[in-house]
């Protein structure tokens, strides 16, 4: 099936096109620029420049594709989770383009749409030989560990973090370095200039209290917490600042993504070994981070279990994803989303489609 997929979860207005596994067109416009001043994005900036946005990026993908929305045999939308206003504008605009075209529409989960993105062609996977799939999401907003029964019908939460996403680890740690905004790609850019043996931070919940046995695991045998390491890293800035001297932003910059990097590939390799996992599929923005790449590589490769690692284009938000998990959905006969259906800024992983 030809399927569209709208996404305007954050600060990225993502449209994409598929037939079936085949990506035909992906355009992204983002107003990150408008958000680098305040540090953080601004939900009311976002939304609106989603308004602005949406049928200029829809105009393009469909000539990219070398279409009309009349080819096209249904739209995907993400519902949720994200940013409330953010996600309305694109859940309103797909709802008109249902109506006026009348395709079926399918309101989405944006974090199994991050794994969806995984079955297309251009992600380049085989996951035709996977008995068992896992994944493994790291974004903005979310750090899971999943079990994939079904992408369509049956995703199973293994393990989450406590806190703090990952990716919102990066961001406040970049703010304390200085290093600006977003967090992310400053710092894999300054990790590589630094020493990750300067200092030693924390990874979270990983004591024997928390891990337990394979026999009688603890209940966080397979969770994350990343804000004690926010806060050892804010203790080493303090100690050089108190004392008048220069931070050394680059090596803790190295320490912290060798801790994030090693407490996520750790854990995660550990759930899918004892979960009978032999693919996992890495997914979300802070999947772009050249650690965590080269660490779960080693892991999985050692371990046994094979690895897709999408290119880094589709593993932050764009719209494609949400085709891609479209075009599964048709292909699996799930039935469209009733058009009552509304945005939903929390939306449990578990519920893949509304
Ligand atoms: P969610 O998917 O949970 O709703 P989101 O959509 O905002 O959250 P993504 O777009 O998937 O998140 O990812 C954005 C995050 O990825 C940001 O926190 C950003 O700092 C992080 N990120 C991007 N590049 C890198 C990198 N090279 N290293 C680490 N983190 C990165
Ligand atoms: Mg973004
Ligand atoms: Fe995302």
């Amino acid at each position: 099936p030809v399927v569209v997929g709208i996404e305007t979860s954050c600060d990225e207005t993502g449209i994409g096109i598929v037939s079936g596994t085949t990506l035909l067109a992906h355009q992204v416009a983002s107003s990150m620029d408008e958000h680098v001043a305040f540090g953080g994005v601004i939900p009311e900036i976002a939304a609106r420049a989603h308004v602005t946005e949406f049928l200029p990026v829809l105009d393009t993908a469909l000539d990219e594709a070398e279409l009309t929305i009349d080819d096209v045999d249904a739209i995907a939308v993400t519902a949720g989770p994200g940013l409330a206003g953010a996600l309305m504008v694109g859940v309103a605009g797909a709802k008109a383009l249902a109506v006026a075209t009348g395709k079926p529409l399918y309101g989405i989960n944006h974090l199994i749409a991050h794994i969806g993105v995984g079955y297309l062609d251009a992600a380049g996977a085989d996951l035709h030989n996977v008995n068992q799939l896992g994944a493994l999401l790291v974004s903005g907003g979310h750090t899971e560990m999943l079990k994939i029964n079904s992408l369509t019908s049956d995703v199973e939460l293994l393990g989450s973090t406590i806190d703090d996403a990952a990716g919102e680890a990066y961001d406040k740690v970049a703010r304390l370095i200085g290093a600006g905004y977003p967090g992310g790609p400053v710092i894999d850019k300054m990790a590589r200039q630094g020493d990750p043996s300067a200092f030693t931070f924390p990874r979270g919940l990983s004591a024997p209290k928390n891990m337990g046995t394979e026999k009688t695991p603890g209940k966080d045998r397979y969770s994350w917490s990343f804000s004690g390491l926010k806060t050892a890293v804010s203790r080493a800035v303090e100690q050089f600042e108190l004392r008048d001297m220069p931070v050394p932003a680059n090596d803790i910059a190295a320490a912290f993504q060798e801790a994030v990097a090693d407490v996520i590939t750790k854990k995660a390799v550990l759930a899918a070994t004892e979960q009978g996992i032999d693919h996992i599929l890495l997914g979300g923005g802070v999947a772009a981070n050249s650690r965590l790449r080269e660490l779960l590589t080693e892991r999985t490769t050692a371990a046994g279990i094979g690895l897709t690692i999408p290119p880094i284009n589709l593993c932050t938000d764009n719209g494609a994803m949400v085709a891609a998990l479209g075009a599964q959905l048709v292909s699996d006969g799930v039935t469209p989303s009733d058009l009552n259906f509304s945005a939903d800024p929390t939306q449990h992983v578990s519920l893949i489609s509304v």
